[in-house]
């Protein structure tokens, strides 16, 4: 007989992340914490597919940028019945996502919309700290708005999302700006840039060499050691900036001033998607390594034409949960981890539907409360119940129950309500006496 074939153990894609409790707590406390910022400011949540036609990322982002060229998931879908197969893509940012569906469902006719999301994003990067294949992003878009006041007003978001997650601006993060101009504007510079890099192009890695000419800005956001006196010495684009675009980048600032909203101005920002114009921006740390830009955005007035709409300014960032986390964990901001208000301890499987019908009316009343599964020695219960971090431990002991009563048992240090280490109540009314508990 031939011994079974065993199967190789199967694994997460490299770079993909299982999620998994205590952990995903804190993701659930990283996003309740954010979108209480978001509704603060009026931004509505937007929920689009994860998978979309390449076509629409190939316009969108730019032809000539990494995501598209090198890191984008994107696959033929199964021929239909006339052999025809779609081109698609794992969305690789949500940002065309978005503007095609505000096109697609004519959002921006009547008015401006301010609009925030949550999700994975995929991108096929060399997995590391920081950097993984599917990863999420938290980001907003303000679509219909032409004036610094909303690029200011997505910044002040930011900032405040930073601060109230315990982030200390300049000690863990800081905040970078620039403004792109207009395309006239980087026209003009770009010629003298090309000019500026073909003097220097012994020194071009092979991605700077093949860019030179088809996305010169993009060589000064390369991240090699080699190429930054170089690409510091360049030609800056803010030079070449007219009236109309450096009042708008002014007015962004003044209100960045105001507010006391700290930043520096960073000539060489271009951020790494082809659609952006005027203000740009990131926030960076030095905490994280070589992945060190937690949220990155600006204006891309440009867009939503590009991909069929009419004409349409807009701004927006999109920040990494992932890196995000990592930073709150190394400057040693951890959200405390939940806690039940109860366990119950339940030691013989008699009475079994009453205990849980008087679970369920607690439940009813607000009060998180677990039930100990299966009946184990009253010893292992207990020991489970002080594990959980539970307030009280009830117990419904076999006498207790057959009396229709329930023990309680407060588990921490001064919480004992009538100054007792132990009381009974009621199982019937147990919605009359959970508030007892909701306060302790
Ligand atoms: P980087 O320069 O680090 O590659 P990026 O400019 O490609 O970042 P964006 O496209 O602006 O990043 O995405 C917004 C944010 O999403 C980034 O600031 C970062 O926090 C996060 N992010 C981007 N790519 C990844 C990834 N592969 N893994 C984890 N987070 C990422
Ligand atoms: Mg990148």
């Amino acid at each position: 007989m031939s011994e079974p074939k065993k199967l190789p153990q199967l694994q997460a894609v490299k770079g993909m992340n299982d999620i998994l409790p205590p952990d995903s707590a804190r993701w659930e406390w990283l996003e309740a914490k954010m979108r209480s910022v978001l509704q603060r400011y009026g931004y509505q949540n937007v929920r689009t597919p994860i998978v979309e036609p390449t076509a629409l990322f190939v316009r969108g982002i730019g032809e000539v940028t990494d995501i598209v060229e090198k890191e984008m998931y994107a696959f033929e879908d199964r021929a239909d019945k006339h052999g025809q197969a779609e081109h698609l893509a794992l969305r690789p940012e949500m940002t065309a996502g978005v503007v095609r569906a505000m096109i697609e469902h004519s959002f921006l006719r009547d008015s401006g919309r301010r609009l925030y999301y949550f999700g994975p994003m995929f991108r096929r990067e060399k997995p590391q700290k920081g950097r993984y294949r599917q990863f999420h992003q938290m980001g907003v878009e303000a679509l219909g708005f032409a004036g610094p006041d909303v690029d200011a007003e997505v910044i002040l978001m930011g900032s405040r999302l930073l601060r109230e997650l315990g982030l200390k601006d300049g000690e863990h993060v800081s905040l970078e700006l620039n403004c792109l101009g207009e395309a006239a504007e980087r026209r003009a510079h770009r010629e003298a840039l090309i000019a500026h890099l073909e003097a220097h192009k012994d020194l071009l890695d092979e991605d700077s060499q093949r860019r030179l000419y088809t996305n010169p800005l993009r060589v000064l956001d390369t991240k090699n050691p080699a190429l930054q006196e170089m690409a510091n010495a360049a030609p800056k684009l803010l030079d070449f900036l007219g009236e109309a675009s450096l009042a708008h980048f002014n007015g962004v600032r003044a209100i960045l001033d105001a507010a006391g909203v700290a930043y520096r101005i960073n000539p060489r920002l271009v951020r790494g998607l082809d659609y952006y114009n005027l203000t740009v921006f990131e926030w960076v740390t030095d905490k994280l390594g070589s992945q060190g830009t937690v949220c990155g955005g600006g204006r891309y007035d440009g867009l939503i034409e590009q991909l069929g709409g009419k004409a349409t300014p807009a701004v927006g960032f999109g920040m990494g949960m992932e890196r995000m986390l990592l930073l709150l964990e190394e400057v040693g901001v951890a959200p405390a981890a939940p806690t039940p208000h109860a366990y119950a301890i339940v030691p013989s499987a008699n009475g079994l539907a009453q205990v849980m019908v008087a679970l369920e009316a607690l439940r009813g009343a607000g009060i998180s409360v677990i039930l100990h599964p299966g009946q184990s020695s009253m010893k292992s219960q207990f020991k489970k119940a002080d594990a959980s971090g539970a307030a009280f431990a009830l117990i419904f002991g076999e006498d207790e129950v057959a009396r229709g009563e329930v023990a309680v048992k407060p588990l921490r240090q001064g919480m004992q309500p009538e100054g007792a280490a132990q009381y009974t109540r009621s199982i019937s009314s147990a919605a009359d006496w959970a508030a007892e508990l909701l306060n302790a």
